[in-house]
């Protein structure tokens, strides 16, 4: 399964990537923004900032610590 990219995620801003990231790292959870398909959480780790949620529907997983990473080198 591959990692979700920023790029793919069509954002028009910094506060709309970070606001999904938000709702994952609350584990509340969100649909994908490719398909529309409900996110599935995969796990945690350690930190709440490191979950990782799947789109089996387009066979993504979302690093939200790696989609962080990317957003702030994305909106400096
Ligand atoms: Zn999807």
């Amino acid at each position: 399964m591959k990692q979700a990219k920023l790029s793919e995620l069509n954002f028009t801003s910094r506060n709309e990537a970070i606001a999904f990231l938000k709702r994952l790292w609350t584990e509340e959870g969100d649909n994908c923004p490719i398909c529309g398909n409900k996110l599935e959480f995969l796990h945690t780790k350690a930190k709440k900032s490191n979950c990782d949620w799947q789109c089996k529907n387009y066979n993504k997983v979302f690093k939200t610590i790696h989609l962080l990473d990317e957003v702030n080198e994305e909106y400096k």
